[in-house]
């Protein structure tokens, strides 16, 4: 990726076939599968990539065990056609991109027999319906063999579990190596770029989108043949930029997640909660070192701050400390994030838990409406087939479903052995940085290279290292330290007391690159500090 300022520059000048607005799961695909099919395409978001739902999701690559469910439970077809794309796509994300997404077993207790049985055949159903996609069969587990998966699982009245398989993912840098994957196919893209209107041409087509650098606070202008709106939850404000008339489609819904220590499950596997009071499953995963727990589901407005309550973060350590043989408290709580669902507005539903997780795209300028992580590349595949029609020039067809996204090349799962041996790493570090990075991975040691003090932990015991930090300045747009610790190396995401103790560090090495003065560092350092601080107190835990 070129500098901020570089693209900037470019973008200025040129006119781009297609104009993508936000970077997110959905702007990132459909920005990649644009340029993949020959469009010259631009990418921008009025904040860091990746940095709204496409980071606070349960980081699940599935077809949702819970809207078959709901499928079946309401005769639903929308739900079932739904799980069976979704469960197709699964797929795709596991093999264009296997440093960052695996399989991964789910275990479902049950406490009678009737339970074990319709978990079972409820399952039976998921495996059919994935059919060539499955990834392996689901089946019954004995209790013992239960518990020797999982052997902090709650033993009294336990029956059995039904095991069954689903993916898992590191959705931030799922996102980062899409939009990485886009430039290196010569697709330009720019964040902290904030679309604020639209400008016709003398047809009444919309030619130029207003754009404000969030930096400079210039405003600049990108012309395009086509706009894509991809905002996610803002995608109504964009609709009404462009047409004021239009009704508002999306309806809300936050979610919020934990991550805890990961000898709460000592296991391998996942637990999936099937059923809680307000009727929803509640996840609880090993992933990337820690248990990540949620979520939960609330009808939300775009204006609500995104923070954890401390309610929530009871409501979740109920069902873990009922199902697990331990006695978490808030206290226990190493980070946690809440993110927003963008869900298209049905007529029926009475609330957001009903609502289908598929997607709509509407002609107009073209708005990709809701969806899921897991179906991003299907949704980009039928919002550029809407937009190369609005273009009425050449119709390439998709070129997704095969693509490797940029890491991928040759990775196998003990590639990090590799990167150990050639580089002299702890094993720790050398899989941290395949899990991240893929077979990108020696780009970043080069740089430790050619500046040995970069091999330097971000923080004292950490694993990260600092030649992380640089790579991604240099190469992936990074700006803040909020960029690097929660989106680019995910310290953030494992404890939020490692994100302060390398904020001093990382504002140090953005200072190098940026040549920012020494007061410009101490106020970037004390305004991460500072939304540390408040996530921990919004949290009601105490430093
Ligand atoms: C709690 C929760 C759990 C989930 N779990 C899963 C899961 O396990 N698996 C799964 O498949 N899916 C899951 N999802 C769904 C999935 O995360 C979302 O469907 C997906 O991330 C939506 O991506 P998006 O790109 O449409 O929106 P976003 O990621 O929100 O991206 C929209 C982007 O638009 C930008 N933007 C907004 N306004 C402007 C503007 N004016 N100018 C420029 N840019 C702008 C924003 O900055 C943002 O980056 C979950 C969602 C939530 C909330």
């Amino acid at each position: 990726m070129r500098s901020r300022s570089s693209a900037g520059q470019t973008i200025r000048k040129g006119t781009f076939d297609m104009c993508i607005i936000g970077g997110g799961a959905t702007g990132t695909g459909c920005a990649l599968d644009a340029q993949l099919r020959g469009f010259s395409t631009v990418l921008l978001d009025a904040g860091d990539f990746v940095s709204h739902t496409s980071t606070a999701s349960t980081k699940l690559v599935h077809g949702g065990v819970r809207y078959l469910q709901q499928a079946v439970a309401d005769l639903d077809y929308g739900q079932y056609a739904m799980v069976r794309k979704a469960l197709h796509e699964r797929v795709h994300m596991l093999r264009c991109a296997p440093f960052l997404a695996h399989p991964l077993e789910l275990l479902v207790p049950c406490f009678t027999t009737w339970d074990l049985l319709y978990y079972t055949i409820g399952m039976k159903a998921y495996d059919w319906i994935a059919g060539s996609a499955s990834l392996f069969p689901s089946r019954m587990l004995s209790k013992a063999e239960s518990l020797r998966r999982m052997p902090q699982l709650r033993s009294e009245g336990l029956v059995g579990t039904v095991s069954y398989a689903d993916g898992q993912f590191d959705d931030a840098r799922f996102g980062l190596s899409l939009a990485q994957t886009f430039t290196q196919q010569g697709g330009e893209i720019i964040n902290y770029a904030k679309a604020v209107g639209f400008g016709k041409d003398s047809t009444g087509k919309l030619a130029v989108l207003e754009v404000d650098d969030q930096f400079t606070q210039e405003r600049f202008q990108i012309r395009a043949k086509v706009f894509v709106n991809c905002t996610g939850p803002f995608a109504d404000h964009i609709r009404l930029l462009a047409n004021p008339a239009v009704p508002e489609r999306l309806r809300l819904s936050k979610g919020v997640h934990l991550l805890l220590p990961l000898e709460a499950i000592q296991s391998e596997s996942a637990l999936l909660i099937p059923k809680t009071e307000d009727g929803r499953v509640i996840f609880a995963i090993p992933w990337l070192g820690r248990l990540l727990v949620g979520t939960t589901d609330d009808e939300a407005k775009l204006t609500d701050e995104m923070v954890v309550k401390p309610e929530e973060i009871r409501f979740l350590l109920k069902y873990v400390n009922q199902y697990l043989k331990v006695n978490l408290t808030p206290r226990d709580v190493q980070s946690a994030y809440a993110g927003v669902r963008p869900l298209v507005k049905s007529k029926d539903a009475v609330n957001t838990k009903k609502l289908i997780r598929d997607h709509e795209v509407e002609v107009d300028e073209v708005s990709v409406l809701g969806g899921k992580w897991t179906t991003y590349r299907a949704m980009a595949e039928d919002g550029i087939n809407h937009a190369q029609r609005v273009l009425a020039g050449k119709q390439a067809a998709c070129r997704t479903l095969d693509f490797l996204l940029t890491g991928a090349q040759g990775f196998s799962p003990d590639y990090w052995k590799q990167l150990a041996e050639n580089y002299r790493l702890s094993p720790e570090t050398a899989q941290h940085l395949a899990q991240k990075f893929g077979t990108d991975s020696p780009k970043v040691l080069e740089l430790a290279r050619q500046e040995p003090q970069l091999l330097q932990p971000l923080f004292e015991g950490g694993t990260p290292i600092r030649a992380e930090a640089v790579y991604v300045i240099r190469e992936e747009m990074a700006q803040t330290i909020e960029d690097i610790l929660l989106r680019r190396i995910g310290v953030q995401f494992h404890s939020w007391k490692e994100a302060a103790q390398a904020a001093p560090v990382v504002g140090q090495l953005l200072a190098r690159e940026f040549a920012w003065s020494d007061a410009q560092t101490k106020e970037a350092v004390a305004a991460y500090l500072g939304s540390i601080q408040h996530l921990l107190q919004s949290a009601g835990i105490e430093n």
